[in-house]
């Protein structure tokens, strides 16, 4: 099988395999709780990739299970007041835009939408006009169903310099574009997708000082200590009547009972990465991105849903224009290149309803994908309209 869906999930390497397994090795000689790695590296490896040194006083960095999990527990527990406003685009991600309604109606925040282009492309001038009534930005760099990478370093820019905070969904663009000069409050992410590890890994990056910004942010559940207090009739009360106090920073959002192997094997794939060198990871990506949509533009029909030069390497392609079932279509020819040995993935609607008009096909190759690949994948959808004719 040849893989291109990185997007979905990568095929780990051997390396993060070993890590993992060795891990669960470990245990069974030493113990879960004697055997708990040290993921101080993995952590630091997170805030330098988007730009940062470790906070002086907090850990910077949450592991959850996944980055539906980190935005839930971030979203969930930020304290805003009712009448609060928060401003997304249409292609925001359909877990966070539904997680984001719900918290609207429980607390009476509203969402505010942020104009775009027509490649949905967040409108810079449009974001800087509403931003004074606005109280969060809520953006995916990079979304799951469009290869457009958003301007993030000056949506960043503006955030800060208008005093909202900016959590930015980086599921698909670390370890596939640079992220780093974005300055935002807050990084969501997973280790599936473009880092190479494992499933089972989302993560919180706040690379700010611990309980400055987010001083409001409480999560639902994880991280909290009990009010200091030495006297243990009042401490017998407090239990009752005292709120405990979340631990600093990022590490209240940290879930501790996990599947510990695979925050192992995901601190060696993001390791593996820092060594590789980011800055040539994007540009093979970028590359391989560009070489995608030229090959595969056109081929039996499909349309690239990007600009050909968008340095990406997640490339959609839309049905033909004259497909009476889109939807037939897009799981046919997904389904006829893994017979040819040729993972992708297709992409309903219902990914992002406000923004796809029709299912998509979504090829995203990893760094080792070759040309050969991209044009035995052209030949699939070339002979699908073939068959049609
Ligand atoms: C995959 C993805 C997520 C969610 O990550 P999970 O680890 O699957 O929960 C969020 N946002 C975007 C843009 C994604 O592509």
């Amino acid at each position: 099988m040849r893989f291109l869906d990185t997007a979905g999930c990568s095929v780990p390497s051997d390396r993060v395999v070993r890590a993992m397994t060795d891990h669960l090795r470990h245990e069974q000689e030493v113990g879960g709780y004697a055997a708990a790695p040290d993921l101080t590296p993995a952590r630091a490896a997170l805030l330098a990739l988007v730009g940062h040194g470790p906070p002086a006083d907090a850990p910077g960095v949450a592991f959850l299970e996944s980055g539906t999990a980190a935005m839930g527990a971030l979203l969930g527990g930020w304290r805003l007041p009712a009448g609060s406003v928060v401003g997304v685009t249409r292609g925001e991600y359909a877990s966070t835009l539904m997680l984001l309604r719900h918290l609207a109606r429980a607390r009476g925040w509203r969402l505010a939408e942020i104009p775009v282009d027509g490649h949905a492309r967040l409108d810079l001038d449009g974001l800087g006009a509403m931003l004074g009534r606005l109280d969060l930005v809520v953006l995916s760099h990079i979304a799951s169903h469009r290869g457009v990478v958003q301007p993030v370093a000056e949506v960043g820019r503006l955030c800060r310099a208008a005093g909202v905070p900016c959590v930015l969904d980086v599921c698909q663009s670390l370890g596939h574009v640079p992220v780093g000069d974005a300055g935002a409050t807050a990084y969501v992410g997973t280790s599936r997708k473009w880092l190479g590890g494992p499933r089972g890994v989302g993560f919180l990056i706040m690379p700010g000082p611990a309980d400055a910004e987010m001083q409001a942010a409480v999560p639902a559940l994880g991280g909290y200590t009990w009010p200091p207090d030495d006297d243990a009739g009042s401490r017998r009360a407090a239990l009752l009547s005292a709120d405990p106090v979340p631990l600093a920073g990022a590490a209240r959002y940290e879930t501790s009972e996990t599947a510990v192997a695979a925050r192992a094997g995901f601190q060696v794939a993001v390791l593996d990465h820092l060594r590789l060198g980011p800055e040539a990871v994007h540009a093979r990506l970028a590359g391989l991105g560009a070489m995608a949509r030229n090959i595969l533009d056109g081929a039996g029909g499909w349309r690239a849903g990007e600009p050909p030069d968008e340095p990406s390497a997640l490339v959609t392609l839309l049905p033909p224009p004259d497909t009476p079932d889109p939807e037939a279509a897009v799981e046919e020819a997904r389904a006829r290149a893994a017979e040819a040995s040729l993972r992708i993935a297709s992409v309903p609607v219902a990914r992002a309803p406000a923004d796809l008009a029709t299912p998509v096909l979504r090829v995203s190759p990893p760094l080792g994908a070759t040309e050969d690949d991209l044009r035995a994948l052209a030949r699939v959808l070339a002979a699908r309209s073939h068959a049609v004719r």
